[in-house]
């Protein structure tokens, strides 16, 4: 399995735990799963595990990486409907599942607003999703497209006091975002990225995930050490990024491992 996302790490839910083609993508539905925000992303692996009968295509952990459970044209099982009406957007005949792409968003519905403040790197790497899906599939970047699991089931309250309304809100504003970077702004970013990603190497050792091998996948590239971030990095396009319009595929996926970066010395143990 490839990642449709840019730069998303793979993980693949196991067979059983999806529908299998096709899911055609007409809203995005956010979700906690009730896992500790941590640096433990344990949804991914839970989906991996055989005979659970559920998944989402994406999570987002609390380190604002974004992971790729299942492919976008697959359907998840994410979000049966349940004593609520259909969304508008929505064919009532049909499973929300091969309508709606999903995320988990590393948290708890009670806390999810505290361990997510607006504009921290998991926030960050949230909105640039939801601005990814918009745009690729030409979907409104508003309120009735962008929604949460409670919002389409009874029987579930997740997000829960995630402020949905202030995602969309910076989604709409980096979808704004149409100019193209000038030379001073690319020169001002590769200079911030340089120093946390120095950092980052340096600690290493702190970036450990429980119960995982020290590798990272990244887009088909292997990390075995955070040495390799170099590496991986003269292969990306930050060379070219002075280039891309603000809100294109590359530049979200530019923003998003600036935003990752940044995260890592809050996130990572105080570096
Ligand atoms: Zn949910």
């Amino acid at each position: 399995m490839n990642a449709d996302y840019p730069g998303a790490i793979v993980w693949p839910a196991h067979e059983s735990n999806h529908l299998g083609p096709p899911c055609v993508i007409k809203g995005l539905i956010l979700h906690t799963p009730e896992e500790t925000a941590d640096a433990h992303p344990g949804t991914p692996l839970y989906f991996a595990q055989p005979d659970k009968s559920a998944s989402t295509q994406y999570f987002a952990s609390y380190l604002g990486f974004i992971w790729q459970m299942v492919p976008e044209n697959v359907a998840a099982i994410a979000n049966g409907v349940l004593g609520k009406p259909y969304p508008a957007w929505a064919n009532p005949g049909q499973s929300l599942n091969r309508q709606t792409t999903n995320i988990e968003i590393e948290g708890r519905a009670a806390s999810i607003a505290q361990t997510m403040p607006r504009g921290s790197g998991q926030w960050k790497a949230v909105v640039n999703w939801c601005a990814y899906i918009c745009k690729k599939y030409g979907i409104p970047a508003d309120r009735a497209h962008i929604i949460g699991h409670y919002e389409v089931a009874n029987n579930r309250s997740d997000p829960g006091t995630l402020d949905i309304g202030a995602i969309v809100a910076d989604v709409q504003a980096k979808l704004a975002e149409e100019e193209t970077m000038s030379s001073q702004e690319y020169k001002e970013l590769r200079a911030a990225v340089d120093v946390l990603q120095k950092k980052a190497a340096a600690n290493v050792e702190f970036v450990q995930f429980e119960g995982f091998p020290q590798v990272y996948r990244v887009s088909g590239h292997t990390l075995e050490h955070a040495k390799d971030l170099a590496a991986f990095d003269a292969q990306s396009d930050f060379a070219e990024v002075r280039l891309l319009k603000k809100g294109s595929a590359d530049y979200v996926t530019f923003a998003r491992f600036n935003a990752s970066f940044a995260s890592l010395p809050r996130e990572v143990g105080g570096l």
